[in-house]
């Protein structure tokens, strides 16, 4: 039997497909651009032979009905999932849970319900993710669906945490408050370093930073979320590809009586033109770091920036876990750029924090041990995998029915 993964984004539909007996991939695939005429499908796939293949589409897909027919058509094709039949559940990413998913659940009326009511929280991804959904339901009738929620994670974080300095009915009232995304990356990074360390998650304090375009960190004890830097949207926190992260509001307030600026325009200049693009006009990590090695000011600039806020945020999860065992680094930028993990880092060493820069130039596919010898942190590279991590979570949920 198999398993299939779905990120149904508002304009792209990822999907792996997995073995459940092990959770080893079969095929993974990408359909972008849907609803342009440019869209794109490919799928990469281990034939009989266990010989990577790839197979390529480019006839335009109008919309996610007919992206969920190009990914089956694909499958089908590629010998890799021939019949519905052959799946024992669908593991659907969603992006904001709320205050009421604390766990992956099978999907029903009622979820969909939930997920719905709370698109005013993701306007942008939970319509896209229940699009997957509906269409997915469509399709494969009784398989069991279930829900993977982004937010989910970090469920666990303590009131004291999660709420903002604001009226406390605007919490009430409103569901004003920090949720944290990228709740799938922190926990299995979190669990692969326990793995590793070959110690019970339960006994360590871990700090995850997952570094991609989006980047956000998790303070976790005992293998629990207590604090996590993006808040009540994706967009406070770290510095990010094209996002400011925190920042003074009262700004927004300077802007809108200064320059005119409207909601709309606050939205697209915080969100879209900010981050290491607002500061050096690049957000690809890889371009800033070759611009600032060969001397330019405002790639350096950019890179130190990110770099400085990283390291606050590290100082202070250490001190909201009181001591830290581990530090991983992950996503784009953290499982890549040695620069990157060097300079936020740097000047940690009173703090029991300590790098070894040749150990940090290594690059490996498996998981990279960084620290130096009188280190008393761990620091680990772990590359991330959300697609597993839903895969595991859909596998439990379906095993908990097949138990109950
Ligand atoms: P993600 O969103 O996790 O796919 O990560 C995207 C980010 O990772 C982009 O900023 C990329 O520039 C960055 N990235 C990918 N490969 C490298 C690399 N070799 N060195 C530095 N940054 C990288």
């Amino acid at each position: 039997m198999k398993i299939l993964v779905l990120n149904s984004g508002s304009s792209s539909l990822k999907f792996q497909l997995f073995k459940k007996a092990d959770l080893s991939v079969l095929a993974s695939g990408l359909i972008e651009q849907i609803g342009d005429a440019k869209s794109a499908a490919q799928l990469s796939f281990f034939d009989s032979s266990g010989v990577e293949q790839e197979l390529k589409q480019n006839a335009p897909v109008v919309d996610h009905r007919e992206a969920i027919k190009v990914m089956a058509d694909m499958l089908r094709a590629s010998g890799t999932l021939v019949d519905t039949e052959e799946l024992a559940g669908i593991g659907h990413r969603v992006v904001h849970g709320g205050e009421s998913f604390h766990q992956p659940v099978r999907i029903d009326e009622n979820v969909i319900s939930a997920i719905e009511e709370l698109i005013p929280l993701a306007p942008l991804h939970n319509p896209a993710n229940l699009m997957g959904i509906r269409v997915t339901m469509e399709h494969v009738g009784p398989t069991p669906q279930v829900a993977v929620f982004d937010t989910a994670f970090h469920q666990s974080i303590p009131e004291h945490a999660y709420l903002y300095a604001l009226p406390y009915s605007l919490y009430e009232k409103k569901k004003v408050r920090r949720y944290g995304f990228h709740g799938t990356s922190h926990a299995y990074v979190a669990r692969q370093a326990a793995l590793y360390l070959d110690r019970p998650v339960e006994e360590l304090n871990i700090i995850t930073l997952h570094l991609g375009n989006g980047a956000s960190a998790a303070a976790i004890r005992g293998g629990k979320c207590i604090d996590t830097s993006m808040g009540m949207t994706p967009l406070e926190g770290l510095v990010m590809g094209t996002r400011s992260g925190d920042l003074d509001p009262a700004i927004l307030f300077y802007l809108s009586r200064e320059s005119g600026l409207d909601i709309d325009a606050l939205d697209t200049l915080l969100n879209k033109e900010s981050g290491l693009k607002g500061i050096c006009g690049e957000n690809d990590m890889r371009t800033i770091s070759q611009a600032a090695e060969q001397g330019d000011h405002q790639a350096k600039l950019a890179l130190t920036i990110f770099c400085y806020r990283l390291r606050k945020y590290i100082g202070a999860y250490m001190a909201a876990l009181g001591g830290v065992d581990c530090i991983v680094f992950t996503g784009g930028i953290g499982e890549n750029s040695a620069i990157v993990r060097q300079l936020s880092c740097q000047g940690m060493e009173r703090l029991g924090l300590c790098l070894d820069g040749k150990k940090n130039s290594i690059r490996q596919k498996e998981i990279l041990e960084i620290q130096a010898g009188d280190s008393q942190v761990s620091l680990l590279v772990i590359p991330t995998d959300e697609e597993h991590e839903i895969a595991s979570q859909t596998l439990q949920v379906i095993d908990e029915m097949n138990v109950s």
